[in-house]
């Protein structure tokens, strides 16, 4: 679409709500729903997709992109909702991964958390406070209210690091769930939805979770699955004990908690019913929590996901019966992998766990040793892999004698697929193919940004997982560059909408451009990564 006829759309339409446009385009939505469900791969979407009747059922019956992909390497969560709301990659986002390291950070920890401002006096990056500092790029909620100011954007999600990365900047309300309550930046009033969602989510916490019921599509799910010592996983029901806030995150009541502070806002704020398009943005977290503590092919994910989707159904008959003029569309952040030990009874027998020897607290000392150097001579990722940063305060003979000798030391570890070194990642064009045929090169390069990312970045073999067996809660996880990693759903639906499914390979860079085209949001030339899929 030109950006002639789209501010056409945008002036005639979509923001004021007027007469037709030339091509008799429907009317813009009036509410744009954004749902990010954590590690919700296109494997489980598969998986479970004929046992659905509720909300994933009715996306379902929409447009279909069961092969979406976070296309980059780095596939964690901040990285991942980076891309959804600003259709652009991380190297563009500057969300590298949810923690990295700046060697030359003025505090004593350099750890950097994605949604912190590190600059702020007496902070770390586990007791940080909340900030936009580090997101390179405007939301489609800036975008948005930048042109028509009476648009309202509100995020709500289970995590900080979501529920920061759909807002953007301008949101009027971010609420994220922390420990034993709804959070928001520092100084915003509490408005009575989140007081009220509150009290309801710490009473149902106080309370021992009993076991949930076994729905019959979950029993094939239903296998124990040996993992290490008395653990075991695969036949679980989610119970917890009163007051255990690091189980109950891995549970659908999370996730009602989150949808149903969405649905107060949606009433108090009459959103969908103002004079211009509004955007809510929801990160439904639980399902990786589920996917870490028990792994995502036991009851647990099986009981968890059609819980889920119930909540779901819930929540768009709300808004029908509002009779709000809506378009939702769903992604994932990231997939997800299950645990190597059920995989390994599951015909893959080569899937394995490290052993922590690659970290970077570990690596380090043997090459000052080597090298006859001091200090931490490297930083990284404590599961040794992903962007590792040579000591700057080494001299430049030192740093190449460190970059030779860590590239030949992780290359020939037997877990390790390719060490790609800056210059290497650099050297690679940020890709403009299909997102199934990149190199891991090209898939380094669209999560690498120059200015944040490592000396070199280390990628472990396809179905190794990072973990020890003996880790808790978290036994699985993601984070590679492999398919498994980065395939997600896309679900796109509003009443009306002639359903269809594209099996071929897009992205979630894609979602910005088509939810603009809808609302008639004219972007500017070069400003994403992604494309409009459909009705452009
Ligand atoms: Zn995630």
């Amino acid at each position: 679409m030109s950006f002639l006829k789209a501010l056409g759309i945008a002036l005639g339409l979509g923001l004021a709500g007027g007469a037709a446009a030339e091509d008799r385009a429907p009317p813009a939505p009036k509410l744009v729903v954004a749902v990010a469900v954590d590690q919700f791969s296109a494997d489980l979407f598969a998986q479970h997709r004929r046992h659905f009747s509720g909300g994933f059922a009715r996306l379902a019956g929409g447009a279909v992109f069961p092969s979406g992909y976070q296309s980059h390497a780095s596939t964690e969560t901040c990285p991942g909702h980076s891309t959804i709301l600003t259709g652009a990659r991380p190297a563009r986002t500057g969300i590298i991964a949810n923690m990295w390291v700046d060697p030359s950070a003025a505090r004593e920890d350099k750890n950097i958390y994605c949604v912190e401002d590190e600059t702020v006096p007496g902070t770390t990056s586990a007791r940080y406070e909340v900030s936009f500092a580090h997101l390179k790029v405007p939301t489609l909620g800036d975008r948005l209210k930048a042109l028509s100011p009476a648009s309202r954007v509100v995020s709500v999600s289970g995590k900080d690091r979501s529920a920061v990365m759909m807002a953007g900047r301008g949101a009027d309300e971010i609420w994220w769930w922390k420990g034993t309550q709804f959070m928001s930046l520092a100084g915003r009033p509490v408005p009575s939805a989140v007081a009220g969602a509150n009290r309801a989510a710490q009473d149902r916490l106080a309370k021992a979770r009993p076991p949930s019921r076994l729905p019959d599509a979950c029993r094939p799910f239903d296998v124990a699955v040996p993992i290490d010592g008395d653990l075991s996983v695969g036949r679980g029901r989610l119970a917890h004990a009163a007051g255990d806030r690091v189980r109950y995150v891995a549970t659908p009541e999370a996730d009602a908690a989150v949808l149903d502070l969405a649905a107060q806002f949606v009433k108090d704020m009459k959103l969908g019913r103002g004079p211009a398009t509004d955007v809510l943005a929801l990160g439904l977290s639980a399902t990786d929590y589920v996917g870490h503590y028990y792994g995502t092919a036991g009851a647990e994910m099986c009981i968890h996901l059609l819980a889920l989707d119930g909540l779901l159904g819930r929540f768009f008959t709300a808004l029908d019966r509002g009779g709000i003029d809506y378009v939702v569309a769903l992604t994932a952040d990231h997939g997800g992998h299950d645990v190597p030990e059920r995989n390994r009874m599951h015909g893959v027998a080569e899937a394995q766990r490290t052993d922590g020897a690659l970290a970077a607290s570990r690596v380090g000392p043997l090459l000052a040793a080597e090298l006859g150097l001091k200090g931490p001579v490297l930083y990284g990722d404590v599961a040794g892999y992903g962007d590792f940063w040579i000591d700057p305060a080494l001299d430049a003979a030192q740093r190449e004698s460190v970059l030779a000798r860590a590239v030949a030391f992780y290359g020939a570890a037997p877990q390790v697929a390719a060490v790609l070194t800056r210059a290497q990642v650099l050297a690679a064009e940020v890709p403009r193919t299909p997102p199934d045929t990149w190199t891991l090169a090209e898939r380094v390069r669209a999560s690498f940004d120059p200015a944040r990312s490592g000396d070199f970045v280390v990628l472990l073999k396809p179905r190794v997982t990072p973990i020890p067996s003996s880790a808790r809660p978290t036994i699985a996880t993601h984070g590679s560059p492999w398919d498994y990693d980065r395939r997600v759903p896309i679900l796109f639906w509003r009443r009306g909408l002639s359903g269809f499914e594209q099996p071929l390979a897009v992205e979630t860079v894609d979602i910005v451009p088509t939810l603009a085209a809808m609302i008639g949001l004219p972007l500017p030339e070069d400003a994403v990564d992604g494309r409009c899929l459909f009705g452009c």
